[in-house]
């Protein structure tokens, strides 16, 4: 399949690119091109301007700035991966990208196009939310900063407006001695999701603390469970807690089904994930 007709502009700075979102209207942004250009070959997706950011070099950066991460919208997967700073501070990441796609796709595709692309099978949205990052979304003039947990909204749908552009985003560095958690199962490694689950958590005085779990592929989008991050903050840690919480935590999911895998079925995966999730962020915790 090929496209159907677009004007293609390559800006070279980000005022630039700003200024071409905020006159043209249906345009897209190309950043990886590893989700959008086989959504235009599909036709699922048909803008009549794309506006290429890979010269804007500017964005293309993960610093450290004092006690969080930024990372710049050109930051590739493989950068962010291979990246020290986040290996330190957010292993979570590290150990998540193993799962993520393949190296071709990692090698171009970029962790802001990611999480505008919102897959709701996609892991990256789960763990945005559990680190309570901030995403900076710029247009013309003035720019917003969104919590992660607004920024989904719906399948393939955020609240990134038509003349915006997802710039940076911030990441809060955890506090040392928090322990994180990551599972999924899907068809092969470096597909999607069936379900995946994160968790961040502290334990004080042998009590859980920041209780924080998400979920991607169980529902329409990435989501927290509140419900159950609040039942177990307090609680002692044992496989009985966990388990217990588990149950209760997938009554109140209502995860959707695909031509692969059952809603049933990804309600049972999430099920079983959950207390593997919890047992191994307690044991990093220190
Ligand atoms: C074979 C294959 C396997 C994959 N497996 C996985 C997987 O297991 N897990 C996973 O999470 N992903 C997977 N992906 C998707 C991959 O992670 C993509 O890199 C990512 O979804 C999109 O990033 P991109 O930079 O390529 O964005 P693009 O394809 O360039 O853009 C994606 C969307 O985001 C918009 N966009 C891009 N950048 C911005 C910005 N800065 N501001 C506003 N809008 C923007 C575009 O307009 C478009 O709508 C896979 C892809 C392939 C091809």
């Amino acid at each position: 399949m090929k496209p159907a007709p677009f004007d293609y502009h390559r800006p070279e700075d980000l005022q630039s690119a700003l200024s071409l979102l905020g006159t043209h209207t249906d345009a897209s942004i190309i950043a990886g091109g590893q989700s959008l250009v086989p959504m235009m070959n599909y036709r699922l997706a048909q803008p009549e301007h794309l506006i290429d950011i890979n010269r804007l070099s500017e964005l293309d950066y993960i610093r450290e700035d004092g006690d969080q991460i930024t990372i710049g919208a050109l930051a590739r997967h493989d950068a962010i991966h291979a990246s020290e700073l986040i290996a330190e501070h957010m292993p979570l990441i590290s150990h998540a990208y193993e799962w993520i796609a393949h190296k071709a796709v990692r090698n171009r595709g970029t962790l802001c196009g990611n999480l505008c692309h919102a897959d709701p099978a996609s892991e990256m949205p789960a763990i945005i939310q559990v680190l309570e990052a901030t995403l900076i979304l710029a247009r013309n003039g003035s720019s917003r900063e969104v919590p992660a947990k607004e920024f989904f909204v719906g399948t393939y749908d955020t609240v990134c407006e038509e003349d915006e552009m997802l710039v940076e985003l911030r990441i809060p560095k955890p506090t040392a001695g928090t322990g994180w958690g990551f599972e999924e199962v899907s068809m092969r490694k470096g597909d999607f999701a069936w379900a995946a689950v994160v968790c961040l958590l502290r334990v004080e005085n042998g009590r859980l603390d920041d209780v924080r779990v998400a979920v991607s592929g169980a529902a329409e989008i990435a989501l927290r469970l509140p419900d159950l991050e609040v039942a177990l903050a307090g609680q002692a840690p044992s496989s009985d807690i966990f388990e217990n919480a588990a149950t209760k935590a997938v009554d109140a999911l209502a995860p959707v089904g695909s031509a692969t895998v059952s809603a049933d079925y990804k309600r049972d995966l999430v099920r079983a994930l959950l207390p593997r999730v919890l047992s191994a962020a307690t044991a990093r915790a220190s």
